[in-house]
């Protein structure tokens, strides 16, 4: 089996004040355990038993037969994800490519920011909101449930958990201030650009630089 249930990147309470060991650890050893529990449970003996999880995700997405295994899959690679996208001492500015590709698909950081958090606010109900990079350009989106952009070809790079589950203890129903948090405090902007360069190369990264002196 390919699957794995990823250590935390930091300590539970490497994030406070902004988000609390409380709500990493329920978050965390409940509901993210859970996926993967339920996960493993549902590929034991299948074929997709030693899938990776992108395959997996990908092979179930839409399909009927596969509904269950694949919100489990999905929120595990989700959550993955999400836990990656936060560091202590985050927020700030992106830098390098990343920066650069930005300014040149937003307009600029303040306009990126403004984009993930209307997406973030406005998702109805449980959901996510997503920085990705899709057919050479950076968009923010918004995702029902479970659901993800890699389903649809695209590579985040960012992901904001906006199910209540992932903020209620620390900001009960108010999620624009959850929200407000994790972009200027704690989105760790490095491991977006680490993703964008998994997709980008770093070729084109040192030729822009080249270009850019
Ligand atoms: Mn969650």
């Amino acid at each position: 089996m390919k699957i794995t249930f990823a250590d935390l990147p930091y300590r539970a309470d490497a994030l406070e004040p902004y988000y609390s060991a409380q709500t990493v650890k329920l978050h965390y050893e409940k509901h993210h355990r859970g996926y993967f529990d339920k996960t493993v449970k549902a590929i034991t003996g299948t074929k997709f038993e030693d899938m990776s999880l992108e395959d997996i995700v990908r092979e179930t997405a839409r399909d009927e037969k596969y509904v269950g295994l694949f919100r489990n899959a999905a929120q595990l690679w989700n959550h993955d994800m999400f836990w990656r996208s936060m560091r202590p001492e985050g927020g700030g500015r992106p830098e390098g490519a990343l920066a650069q590709r930005i300014a040149r698909d937003f307009g600029g950081y303040e306009s990126m920011l403004e984009a993930l958090k209307d997406c973030a606010v406005k998702q109805f109900g449980s959901g996510w909101a997503w920085l990705v990079f899709r057919d050479g350009k950076l968009s923010a989106t918004a995702t029902h449930d479970a659901d993800n952009p890699l389903v649809d070809g695209a590579t985040p790079l960012l992901a904001l958990d906006v199910w209540e589950h992932a903020y209620y203890l620390d900001y009960q129903n108010r999620r624009p201030e959850y929200v407000a948090a994790f972009l200027d405090r704690l989105a760790n902007w490095r491991h977006a650009a680490e993703m964008l360069e998994t997709v980008t190369g770093a070729g084109e990264v040192k030729e822009k630089r080249r270009a850019a002196r």
